[in-house]
């Protein structure tokens, strides 16, 4: 055992910590956990934990069903009680999954994540990506069918006294500190009910493991308080959608290479390099950052959530936006990319939009004119006129392009590209099906 793990165990020792969560997720993004006893930590951290692979979406084929987990004991973190009745320490850890034969499993999202982290410090750089988290609260429903009622009525930076929305958020922030999680603010989103986490900018993998984080500690805190917590894109027809704004950055040492003093917006050439990559790929990765059916209803062409392929300044309809950076913090030059949503796989996310960005970088990608006006306005005429297409419209679309791409095969490697394809292959062919109430609305005629 190394020092790092050795500390871990010293620690559930002292803390008297009664079980250890080994987390992981599945190729969509799903939290998975094995409890554990202390007892079981040394044996966990030299030789790992087996499951059965087979019932885990997109580990292995049924054949080579023994994964193992061994748990990255830089990710020990003791986890606050989040109003459970039971008080003992529970503490946890992130996971390495291996094939039985002791290699990587390449289909393990952290994997795919951790790849493509090498390969930006063999350029020199290090990822930094700060979340934009929003989801929605609302009273518990009795059935999936019914009206979803938010638990109030404010808006956008809303102060609602008294309202459950500004308690909730105080528990959610608190219980991600004493995780080790730094949020740099929460405040209430535009639709009733609506909220937003932001958390600090650290390194993309840290950051991944630290949304997932996020999602589940939301929605334990809500179920704690009887409410319903949610993550999906457009949860409500007349409501703004959920989106995850995903502020990205490299590292050169201590500098920020995207942070340039003389140069428009401060945007550094790597970082004009690394936003055209990112144009450049958006339609490929389209079915990774949104990856659901539902997805596309909240990228319909308003809501503040991005329809073209575009960038800007101020402007809130393109789909990156370089912000001012934060006066006196040099360091906080970074390019916001307003596509994703929150119901996410952030590992395989952060890989293809860091991929994308260091192709730029590497081929020199020119940076096309900034899109000043708002292009939901403009006609598809003066759309196409300067140059800015559409991103993909339904699941559909946005799995064409995926079909077709080089990027997103080569980062997620050959079996997690086929599983991924498959699923949302499968997603798609199951909405086809379905028949709407939009749809009975419009043919039924009630005698
Ligand atoms: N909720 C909007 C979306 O779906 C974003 C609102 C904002 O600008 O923060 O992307
Ligand atoms: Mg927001
Ligand atoms: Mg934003």
């Amino acid at each position: 055992m190394d020092t790092q793990q050795e500390h871990v165990i010293r620690q559930v020792g002292e803390r008297d910590v009664k079980y250890v969560r080994l987390m992981f997720v599945d190729v969509l993004g799903l939290l998975k956990s094995i409890t554990i006893s202390p007892m079981e930590l040394e044996r966990a951290f030299t030789e790992g934990v087996a499951f059965d692979g087979s019932s885990v979406e997109g580990f292995t084929r049924i054949s080579e069903s023994d994964m193992l987990l061994v748990p990255d004991a830089s990710t020990f973190q003791i986890v606050p009680s989040l109003g459970s009745a039971t008080t003992d320490p529970v503490g946890r850890m992130f996971c390495d999954v291996f094939n039985p034969d002791g290699t990587r499993s390449h289909s393990d999202p952290r994997y795919v994540l951790e790849r493509t982290m090498e390969r930006a410090n063999k350029l020199g750089f290090v990822p930094y990506v700060h979340p934009e988290i929003e989801f929605y609260l609302f009273k518990m429903p009795a059935s999936l069918e019914d009206e979803l009622i938010p638990i109030d009525r404010g808006g956008y930076f809303d102060h609602v006294s008294g309202g459950l929305g500004n308690e909730f958020r105080r528990d959610a922030v608190r219980a991600l500190e004493e995780l080790g999680i730094s949020v740099e603010y929460s405040h209430h989103e535009g639709g009733p009910g609506q909220n937003e986490i932001d958390l600090r900018s650290v390194d993309a993998l840290s950051c991944a493991d630290n949304f997932v984080t996020t999602r589940g500690v939301v929605e334990e805190i809500a179920l704690s308080q009887g409410l319903m917590a949610t993550f999906m894109p457009k949860p409500v027809i007349d409501f703004p959608g959920n989106g995850l704004h995903l502020h990205f950055s490299l590292h050169e040492g201590d500098q920020n290479a995207f942070y340039d003093p003389g140069a428009d917006y401060h945007l550094s050439i790597v970082g004009r390099q690394f936003t055209a990559g990112l144009l450049h790929y958006a339609k490929d990765i389209s079915a990774i950052v949104n990856q659901h059916v539902n997805s596309y209803k909240r990228l319909w062409g308003g809501d503040e959530a991005p329809a073209f392929v575009c960038w800007g300044h101020h402007n809130r309809s393109a789909l990156i936006r370089v912000a001012d950076h934060k006066p006196g913090i040099h360091t906080s030059t970074r390019v916001e990319y307003r596509a994703p949503d929150p119901a996410l796989n952030p590992y395989l996310a952060f890989a293809l939009i860091i991929e994308a960005g260091l192709q730029g970088i590497e081929q020199r990608m020119e940076l096309t004119e900034e899109a000043e006006d708002n292009v939901w306005e403009m006609s598809d005429a003066e759309r196409k006129a300067v140059g800015i297409s559409a991103l993909p419209r339904s699941l559909e679309d946005a799995i064409r392009y995926l079909e077709e791409s080089s990027l997103v095969p080569a980062v997620l490697g050959e079996e997690a590209f086929d599983f991924v394809l498959r699923t949302r292959l499968a997603e798609w062919t199951d909405y086809r099906r379905q028949v709407t109430a939009q749809e009975k609305r419009q043919l039924l005629r009630l005698q």
